[in-house]
């Protein structure tokens, strides 16, 4: 049985006020029922002051992007292990918004993931295509090729420790979500793919959509059986609408 996950990636979007009433809002609904586990990735400022909220919650922290390299003169960038010492357990690696506008390519990507396993860290590995590359029917070769840089670098074994998150790049940010039929079948893609390589390790490792999830379509979109969560953009930066979609993933056991 695969844990579901629920992760809030806020992107550039927050303060301090807002980071507080959010946590705040969060923790507040949350139910000692709850089985799926929830996440918030904040910007890199406001990961402290997540912690010192976070204390003793259910409520994992996480941050957006990391650096390849482990320390050094590499101004702006932030580590894997300064990640860890802020309260991390958790990264994304390869969000469509890095791999664009920061020309991020699957190589640096597989290198970003290695960084982050090496620090202890769960790497979020985010996947798609973009509406070109669906219209012309590349959607699974495009989520594949991706796949494949990562588990060529760091090996099947590595996925154990790590989520992958399909996520079309159509679908992000856009109100345009994937039908729950579209979104499976790119999920049961990458789950053969893995399998391929260790069958265990494929039936183990969480799969979630990201794109355009709301609290109005999450239920139909986490029943599926290779969805096992969601990565969720604008929905996570209102607490009652982050907690309608988590309500969604505790229901899909
Ligand atoms: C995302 O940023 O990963 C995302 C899925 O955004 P949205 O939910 O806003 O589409």
């Amino acid at each position: 049985m695969r844990t579901p996950l629920v992760a809030g990636n806020w992107k550039m979007n927050g303060s301090h006020e807002l980071t507080r009433d959010l946590l705040t809002g969060l923790e507040a609904g949350l139910d000692p029922a709850d089985r799926a586990e929830i996440m918030v990735l904040p910007p890199f400022p406001y990961l402290t002051l997540a912690r010192s909220l976070l204390v003793d919650s259910a409520i994992r922290l996480g941050a957006q992007d990391l650096s390849t390299r482990p320390d050094g003169a590499f101004t702006g960038d932030v580590s894997a292990a300064m990640l860890s010492d802020c309260g991390c357990s958790a990264v994304l690696v390869g969000h469509s918004e890095r791999r664009t506008l920061h020309g991020e390519t699957d190589e640096v990507v597989a290198e970003k993931f290695s960084a982050a396993l090496a620090a202890g860290l769960l790497p979020i590995l985010c996947v798609g295509e973009t509406l070109e590359q669906r219209e012309q029917g590349q959607t699974e070769a495009v989520v594949s090729r991706q796949l494949a840089a990562v588990l060529q670098s760091a090996g099947i074994a590595a996925l154990a420790q790590a989520v992958v998150a399909y996520e079309p790049v159509w679908a992000i940010g856009t109100g345009r979500t994937a039908t729950p039929l579209q979104a499976q079948e790119v999920h049961a893609a990458i789950r053969a793919q893995m399998s391929a390589e260790d069958a265990t390790i494929g039936g183990q490792v969480r799969v979630l959509y990201g794109g355009s999830v709301k609290a109005d379509n999450a239920a139909e979109i986490f029943a599926q059986q290779d969805i096992d969560g969601g990565l969720i953009g604008g929905a996570s930066l209102s607490a009652e609408s982050f907690l309608a979609i988590y309500r969604a993933a505790n229901q899909s056991f």
